[in-house]
């Protein structure tokens, strides 16, 4: 937990979100500006602040979170049609809020 982290208060329920999924390492929102019909962040609950942050025991949160996206994918039907799955890392990369998360991203008409 990092005291002053957005993310870190959303999966403590510290800032109230709708939770579309959570089990015991992730939660997943809906992005508050979405860029495409489909815009979810997959949240670990750990706190960690990028993938440069990364250890060698953080490897299962971030293999698991793969498979969270698969399921999120079906469940909002983009599962077929395609989507992105996208890691900003860092100011340069992109990254406004430190605390690893995966965007998932889809839904464009075809
Ligand atoms: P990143 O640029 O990868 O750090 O992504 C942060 C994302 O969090 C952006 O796409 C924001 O739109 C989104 N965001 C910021 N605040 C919230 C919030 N309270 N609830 C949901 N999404 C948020
Ligand atoms: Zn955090």
């Amino acid at each position: 937990m990092s005291e002053d982290c957005l993310f870190c208060k959303i999966v403590k329920g510290e800032i109230p979100s709708e939770f579309l999924y959570e089990d015991d390492s992730f939660v997943v929102i809906k992005d508050i500006n979405p860029a495409a019909p489909v815009h979810l962040l997959l949240l670990p609950k750990k706190h960690i602040r990028s993938n440069n942050d990364l250890q060698k025991e953080d490897g299962k949160i971030i293999s698991d979170l793969f498979m969270v996206a698969k399921k999120m994918a079906k469940e909002q039907g983009v599962n077929e049609s395609g989507y992105k799955l996208l890691f900003n890392v860092e100011k340069g990369g992109g990254q406004v809020i430190f605390h690893v998360h995966l965007h998932l991203i889809g839904g464009w008409k075809k």
